[in-house]
């Protein structure tokens, strides 16, 4: 099986480079705008066209697609950016790409092929609030020693960590080459390649009788993961202390003068705060979902909350959502990599408030509480323990569900014993007798398939 990767390293510039750096991504940034605007004109062009009656082959072509865009480029360009030579070709067809995408996201969007909330129509790139960001696809750009990469009218720009993994994968043809994106997140800059590996796929079969069973993971934010065997997956080893700088700078900005000179330094402190617990949390996740994807054949964890669902004020639970996501992310494409199976739980199933032991539920339980007492069973299980078991449980849940999925109408055990509350604290916690339809408690998607 072929598959894309990405390596992501952290640069390290000098000032020259540095510049080069700044310079192509406005490059990118400056056709792309430019190509929007040659998009919003012709478009207003045709709007006109058509009044006067004009129609089909009569109206101007917009020029909608990559190719007819970098045509238009090519054909500007010594008017409108008389110093394009300074920089590499491949920024400018990047930032048209960009907006080609944009575009084509836009038209999906409208026409209902495309899932998710509504995309808008490309707005213009503002200097200093887009992402500052641009991409190699050809030429000569690539690793060019362990330490340094290659990068087209930017020079050989130093990298901050030994890129051995993939400099040896590269070296011995076990994966291609397919492009550069060299971004600035906080204040620093990235350079990420994409590649091709080959990569053999184990067979579920022969893979189950050597692989652990399912495991349900609860994710944390005083540990990173906790998981039904019982296992504490300790956070990452710098980012308590990063967490602690995290808040003390956050109350800093929150104290400064809002549109002060003061506000802004903090405002570009915390965000560099912000951008290291992500990458330590990254790290860590990274590690965790490999050996869960490698070790077991089944992992379940928590559905997401949708965006906009929580908008959660509380830096802990913003952490731990982030997390959610990321977790989900690797663990979708790793256990297609490994032979195993991805079960998302429900959004609305109540991993923390159940009890792992009898199903009891707890409607009363809170944040703060850290222990669940179950009043039925008399079962006392660490929290975030007794979540990833229930998570584990849905696995046979799903398993009995599935031998009968042809009813299409039936409810599993957990469903059927009591009605589900909503999980997220809201104002329905506690009304066991509402009027909310039980739902079925372990509907859920296997990603594997999607
Ligand atoms: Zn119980």
């Amino acid at each position: 099986m072929k598959s894309l990767q990405a390596y992501r390293f952290a640069l390290d510039p000098n000032d020259a480079q540095l510049a080069g750096l700044s310079r192509h991504a406005g490059a990118a940034r400056f056709a792309y705008n430019w190509g929007l605007a040659r998009v919003k004109a012709a478009l207003a062009q045709r709007d006109a066209e058509a009044s006067y009656g004009l129609t089909g082959d009569a109206l101007t072509l917009v020029p909608w697609t990559l190719p007819a865009l970098r045509l238009a480029w090519n054909a500007a360009k010594h008017e409108v950016a008389p110093w394009w030579a300074e920089c590499s070709k491949e920024t400018f067809s990047a930032g048209l790409d960009q907006l080609v995408r944009g575009l084509k996201n836009f038209t999906d969007s409208r026409k209902g092929r495309r899932r998710g909330r509504r995309v808008g129509f490309p707005r213009f790139k503002k200097r200093g609030k887009a992402r500052d960001s641009f991409r190699y696809t050809t030429g000569a750009y690539g690793p060019a020693t362990d330490r340094s990469v290659k990068l087209p009218r930017i020079g050989q720009v130093k990298v901050h960590e030994p890129m051995g993994a993939l400099t040896g994968r590269l070296a011995d043809g076990r994966a291609r080459l397919l492009g550069a994106t060299v971004s600035r997140t906080a204040g620093r800059w990235f350079v990420s390649f994409t590649i091709e590996v080959e990569r053999e796929v184990p067979s579920s079969p022969s893979r189950r009788q050597c692989a652990a069973g399912p495991v349900g993971v609860d994710l944390g934010v005083k540990h990173l993961a906790v998981l039904s065997t019982g296992e504490t997956v300790a956070n990452p080893k710098h980012l308590a202390g990063s967490l602690r700088r995290l808040s003390r700078a956050s109350r800093a900005y929150a104290r400064s003068k809002p549109a002060s000179v003061g506000r802004r330094k903090r405002a570009a402190r915390l965000g560099r705060i912000h951008a290291r617990v992500a990458h330590q949390r990254r790290d860590g996740l990274h590690k965790l979902t490999t050996r869960l994807a490698k070790t077991h054949d089944t992992i379940v964890v928590e559905d997401l909350h949708v965006a906009g669902m929580v908008r959660n004020r509380h830096l802990v639970r913003a952490v731990s959502d982030i997390g959610m996501a990321q977790i989900r992310r690797q663990l979708t494409y790793k256990t297609r990599w490994y032979g195993s199976t991805l079960v998302v739980a429900d959004r609305w199933y109540p991993s923390s408030r159940t009890c792992s032991g009898c199903g009891w539920r707890n409607p009363s339980l809170t944040l703060a509480d850290r222990t669940f007492t179950c009043h039925s069973c008399g079962l006392i299980a660490d929290r975030d323990h007794n979540a990833a078991v229930n998570l584990k449980h849905l696995v046979a849940a799903s398993a009995s569900e599935t031998e009968n999925a042809r009813g299409g109408d039936r409810k599993t055990a957990l469903a059927r014993q009591v009605p589900v509350n909503r999980e997220p604290g809201t104002a329905q916690a506690g009304q066991t007798g509402s009027a909310v339809p039980p739902r079925t408690a372990a509907r859920q998607r296997l990603t594997h398939d999607s």
